[in-house]
This record gives structure tokens, sequence and C-alpha cells, in this order.
């Protein structure tokens, strides 16, 4: 392949012994997300960026932190902050490689988990690139083992799962220490209403660095199916249990054609939620978090109430009828299909409705893909079940709650498998924790009868 001239490293402002080591390493050409980022993060703006694991992102927050640095100040100097401990190594040892175009630069990696003692005895000893888990760091911080008065660039990375993870109270406590002025550069797959308060409140200015439209044609495979009115609502149920898929978004045109299938698929057996704007922020919470923790299979929405959600891993999008608007057609099926994941969007169309249809094929350049109703064909055995359930326990932020200690009641306590509890979220009120399926019942009597941080707590299931 031949290097273009936009994506050489060597247009960028770095040293010419960073540049050698890049060649070194056999970094010969920027990857997408360092030639959109690394120009803007190196002439100090502070980013967002979109990016997952694998594209280079690691590289895109590591050069400028690199650059930002001064090796002969030894205090910690640029700070990155992961979801998990993994992600925490492999972040050390790629900024450990990228280091090595200078002497002595020293990165440490400081993870829950990991027992206090070495990690004091390393902050002893000095460190200007310090990279962890949020409570962790918070931990040294607040113990007065780290300090961050030399601090000049801060990077939250995969900011979306650290939220997820319930670090938020986390983040916003380790953002408070940290000097004004400052770079700070953030990491998300996807922007959920967290992400987006974050960089409200603690980012200057941030440029935004967004891929070009990542739903690539044959990522998402699109169906149309002819219906009647009459069998409209159970296609739904139809096409849900002939593909099963974990996660779906169905789109209404009217806030009744949601209500009316929310109860045809609880009907059924299929856990549907419908989002509408009427709820209030708690219930709208509750609903969004029994979706994206896998414990509600359907997430039934007008255009308008589902604006600015951003879920990772749907596996499917329904049209349940089809917009007047090709555009929003074009922007409900995008929803699928995300972060390299293949994605189905289906869409059911009533004679009447042919028209909107054709316009859709028209901006979309390809024929629908009809397929006859009679092909689904519903799997045998037991209807389709979310994989997780959501226990709710009342109790949150207000009680300092934090997402490790229900981790704690539940592994260490109780003795359930890690790998069976799902994602944690802590509100102000409320926590909810996704369980396994199979392991629900015992989890809810365990709660019940055991304690969170020392104190019995009631917990119901939703
Ligand atoms: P990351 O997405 O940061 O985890 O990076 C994925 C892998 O790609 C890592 O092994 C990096 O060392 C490598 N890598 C990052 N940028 C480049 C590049 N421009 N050329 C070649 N390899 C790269």
């Amino acid at each position: 392949m031949t290097e273009t001239p936009g994506d050489s490293f060597s247009q960028l402002p770095l040293a010419p012994q960073v540049l050698a080591n890049l060649q070194h390493l056999g970094y010969e050409r920027m990857t997408p997300i360092q030639a959109a980022s690394l120009p803007l993060a190196l002439a100090g703006h502070d980013i967002i960026a979109q990016a997952k694991t694998g594209s280079g992102k690691t590289a895109s927050f590591a050069l400028p932190l690199l650059a930002n640095l001064n090796v002969r100040r030894f205090a910690v100097q640029a700070l990155v902050l992961c979801p998990t401990r993994e992600l925490a190594d492999q972040v050390t040892q790629e900024i450990r490689r990228l280091a090595r175009a200078e002497e002595n630069i020293k990165a440490l990696t400081l993870c829950g988990g990991a027992t206090m003692r070495p990690q004091l005895a390393s902050l002893e000893h000095g460190a200007h690139i310090v990279v962890g888990t949020p409570g962790r760091i918070l931990d040294h911080l607040q113990r007065g083992s780290l300090q961050l008065d030399a601090l000049n660039t801060l990077v939250l990375d995969e900011a979306d799962r650290m939220l997820d993870m319930g670090f938020s109270d986390d983040i916003s406590a380790i953002l408070k220490l940290c000097p004004a002025k400052r770079q700070t550069l953030m990491f998300s797959a996807t922007y959920p209403d967290g992400v987006t308060t974050l960089a409200r409140k603690h980012m200057r200015d941030p440029k935004e660095v967004r891929l070009a439209a990542r739903h690539a044609a044959g990522k998402i495979r699109q169906r149309f199916y002819e219906v009647t009115e009459s069998q409209r609502l159970h296609a739904v149920g139809l096409l849900l249990d002939h593909f099963r898929p974990v996660s779906t978004l169905a789109f209404c045109n009217t806030k009744q054609q949601c209500r009316d299938l929310v109860a045809v698929l609880q009907a059924t057996g299929i856990v549907a939620l419908e989002l509408h704007g009427d709820l209030d922020q708690r219930d709208r919470d509750q609903v969004l978090v029994q979706f994206a923790n896998r414990s509600c299979s359907v997430l039934v929405a007008t255009d308008v109430a589902a604006r600015g959600l951003d879920i990772a891993q749907l596996e499917a999008v329904i049209n349940v009828d089809i917009t007047p608007e090709p555009e929003l057609h074009t922007h409900r099926v995008g929803r699928t299909g995300r972060a390299d994941e293949a994605g189905w969007a289906f869409s059911l169309a009533s004679l009447d409705e042919m028209g909107r249809v054709g316009r859709i094929e028209e901006m979309q350049g390809t024929p629908s893909e009809f397929h006859p109703l009679a092909e689904l064909v519903p799997a045998a055995g037991e209807p389709l079940r979310p994989p997780m359930v959501t226990l709710q326990i009342l109790g949150g932020r207000k009680e300092k709650i934090r997402a490790g200690d229900v981790l704690g009641a539940l592994t260490k306590d109780l003795g359930f498998d890690a790998a069976k509890i799902g994602k944690i979220n802590v509100n102000e009120f409320s926590t909810y924790v996704a369980v396994d399926r199979s392991i629900a019942a015992d989890a809810l009597r365990g709660l019940n009868a055991g304690r969170v941080k020392g104190k019995s707590v009631k917990v119901r299931r939703l």
C-alpha cells in the first residue's frame, strides 16, 4: 500500500527521536483515529474521540501526553483513567513502548484488586505517568499517596464503560482534584448522556473526533416484511422469536402504537418496556438501565423519545411502521450494527406504506429486500428471555453505596461467580445490579438477608 501524505506520522509536530521510535515499532501510517485526533491533541486541544480497542486509540492519547511531559520534573504529569485492570495494563505497556524515545520516563499502573503496599512503595519512588482504575486512584488521592499538582494531561479511556461500571462519582471526585489548567482527552465508544455531561462540566471547548459513518453497508442486514394492519404487532413477536436478538429497539410512529406493542409483547412473555416522553426522570433511568444491562429484550419508542439514546450492543432495530421521512429511516437503522458488530434492521410495511418504502429505496440507492412473514418460524424451546435480571437495591449514592460494595457483597460474601454479575448502576437513591437469570432468585434472597457496606438492605426484582 502506498503512503498517502495525510496519514504519515512525519507531518505531526513530533520530535525526531519520537518519529524514529514509531518507525522502529513498525508504526508506518497513522490509523484513522490517530490521523483525526493527533493533530488536534498535539496542538493542545481537549478532545472527545469515538474509538474502540484495536483502533490505535492508545497512541492517540499517549503521544500527546508524552509531548506534554517534562522528564526532568519528577512528578505525576499525566493520569489515565481506565475501566478495568486489563485495559490499564495494556495502556501502560503501550505508553512504555512509545516512551522509549526518551530515557527514564516512568509509568505506573494503580488498579483495584491489587494489594496496596507495593503500590505505595512504587509511588514513593515517583512516576511521571499514572494509569489506573478510578476507585483505586481516588483511594490514593485521599490517602495522600498520590498528588496531582503537576498534572498537565488527563485521559479518560473508555469513558462510557467507566460510567457503566458505576465509576461516575469517583471520576467526578478525581476531576475535582486535578489542576484546572490541563489538557483533557476523552475516548468513548458511545456517547450516552453521562459522557456528554462529563465533557460539558470538565472539558475546555473540546473538539469532537468522530470517524465517518460507522454503519457501513454490509454490516447492517436490512429486511422488509409486508404486513396487514392486523398482522403488524404480532409480526414483531414473530421476528423476535425467529431471530432471537438479545437487545432490540422497536420504533413506532405514534405513542399509541408503542403502548399497544408493549402490551402485545408482554402478553406473549417477552420483556418489553416503553420509553416515552411522559416518564419522569427516575422512571426513564430505570427503563434505560434495564435495557442497557440486558434484562429487557425490547425497548419500544417513538423517534422523539429515542433521541439522544446511545446504546452499544443493539442486535436489532425494528421499524414497526415505516417513517414518512427517509432520513429518519436511515437514522433508525443506523442504531444497530455498531462497533463492528453485525446488526439486523427489520421493517414492517403495509401496502399503504409502499410509497414510503420507495422513497427509502431511492435515498439508499438499493432495492429493498422483501421477505414473506411465513418465513418466520419461532425457535423451538423457551420463549425469548433476556439473559439478565435487574435487582434494585433501595439505597444509592445518598447511602454512599459504590458499585464495588455491591460486587463484593455478591462475590465475596455470597460466593457468586463474578462472571454472572452484569452492570451495576448506582443512582442517587437506588442501585441497580444485573445478575444472570440463573442466579437471580438466589442473589435476591442473599442480598436481602445479607449486608451491603455493613448495612442490611431492601432489594427487589424489577
Ligand atoms: P489500541 O487500539 O490502542 O489498543 O492499539 C491496537 C494495536 O495497534 C496495538 O498493538 C498498537 O501497538 C498497534 N498500533 C497502534 N497504532 C499503530 C500504527 N499507527 N501502526 C501500526 N500499529 C499500530
